[in-house]
């Protein structure tokens, strides 16, 4: 490989000898991902961070962040943006929202799960966890006994989707649970706001948090919560931090329209473009449909080639799926990772400890067309590595 001339995507840092491609390697990860040309173009200006025009945009996009959710801020919700990525708007809601003497019961079965663990252990905020494996849903019953025993706990977190595996958590019945023992409830909803839908109301969420790198579409650099706006205010002199200080960073929003410091003036371009384009295709429904339809050509493929999907059909999303590796000895997923990439592919390495695994991702700006190309180079990469069919099924 080394004299040979590669392909390769990016301006910066290209090799001497390679051949510019003319169109990006499409994505099939949990996010970043694929994002439209238009989207991209968005981030083509020099924003004022303080500017009226800027600040215009930065309100707009909260409004339409509440529509996409089916809220508004007369309904009595709050959308607040925060730089950094999803972790830092995760962790902006344990340094905001709980009390003192709080108690945080977390629903964990995946790598998201325990992230918001070592959040809490850090933040030294006192914290339950209630595990099931990786492979199976959060239990609403486990956390009624949970909370019918633990008078000391005030919130409960879960994952809406564990990226880890793929699998769907049900967060309407937990949030029904936690609301019947009047705990506040917090869901990381990061890899699947704005494709499932969430019904607030019904699910009883405090604060949800998401990012616009995932099914929104846009590009990297803030997170966003959408927040009830009598438990934002319920959650003043709480805070245990001045720059994740969510409820610091709604007065600002609300003094001045605008962030207290530094925005990421081109991301919040590419997520206004972004959410132009998701009414476009016809909003949240329309968007699960594409997402779903994409997930199911996938997994039909993969599996008509020898693969085995990781989770029981019943658990899965259609956001992410995670595929056993073939058990012969010539595979190694660096290889196979390399040989898709040649072929203008990028999938995901697996995550978990219990099996072996690869995640291939089926959101983003792709469609069912690059779903079968994606497959289509599987196939030739089988054989390339000489695997034949993968054959894990036994
Ligand atoms: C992507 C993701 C996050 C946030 O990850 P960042 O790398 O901080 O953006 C959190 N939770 C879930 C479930 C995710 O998929």
């Amino acid at each position: 490989m080394e004299d040979a001339a590669e392909f390769f995507d990016y301006q910066i840092m290209k090799p001497e000898n390679s051949i510019p491609t003319a169109h990006d390697k499409l994505l099939f990860t949990p996010g970043p991902l694929t994002t439209s040309l238009s989207v991209k173009q968005a981030m083509l200006h020099d924003a004022g961070s303080w500017h009226y025009e800027f600040n215009a945009v930065v309100h707009q996009v909260r409004k339409q962040l509440l529509a996409v959710a089916g809220l508004s801020r007369e309904a009595g919700y709050e959308a607040i943006l925060l730089q950094g990525s999803g972790t830092f708007g995760m962790e902006a809601v344990f340094a905001t929202c709980v009390p003192p003497q709080g108690k945080v019961a977390v629903m964990a079965n995946g790598a998201y799960g325990e992230r918001m663990v070592q959040m809490l252990r850090l933040a030294r905020i006192d914290h339950v966890v209630l595990r099931t494996s990786e492979d199976t849903p959060n239990d609403p019953t486990a956390l009624d006994c949970l909370l019918m025993e633990d008078p000391a706990v005030t919130h409960v977190a879960a994952v809406h989707c564990e990226t880890t595996t793929g699998i769907l958590n049900p967060i309407t019945a937990l949030g029904q649970v936690a609301r019947r023992h009047q705990r506040s409830f917090i869901v990381d909803a990061m890899s699947t706001f704005g494709a499932v839908p969430v019904d607030f109301a019904e699910a009883g969420i405090d604060f949800l948090i998401s990012s616009p790198n995932k099914c929104l579409e846009g590009v990297p650099g803030f997170s966003f919560v959408i927040a009830r706006r009598a438990a934002l205010l319920a959650c003043e002199g709480y805070a245990r931090s001045l720059s994740l200080d969510l409820l610091g960073q709604w007065k600002g929003f609300e003094k001045n329209a605008q962030f207290r410091f530094t925005p990421p003036t081109h991301s919040i371009l590419a997520l206004a473009q972004a959410l132009c384009e998701l009414e476009q295709e016809g909003g949240v429904a329309e968007r699960a449909g594409r997402y779903r339809r994409n997930q199911a050509v996938l997994v039909a493929g993969m599996e008509a080639l020898g693969f085995e999907v990781y989770l029981d059909a019943s658990v899965q999303s259609f956001i992410i799926t995670s595929f056993h590796c073939p058990d012969d000895p010539g595979f190694t997923f660096e290889e196979f990772y390399r040989c898709l990439s040649n072929r203008g592919f990028i999938i995901y390495p697996g995550k978990i400890s219990q099996a072996n695994l690869f995640r291939i991702g089926s959101i983003g700006r792709i469609f069912e067309a690059d779903m079968r190309a994606l497959l289509a180079a599987v196939a030739e990469t089988l054989k390339e590595m000489q695997l034949g069919e993968a054959g894990t099924g036994a």
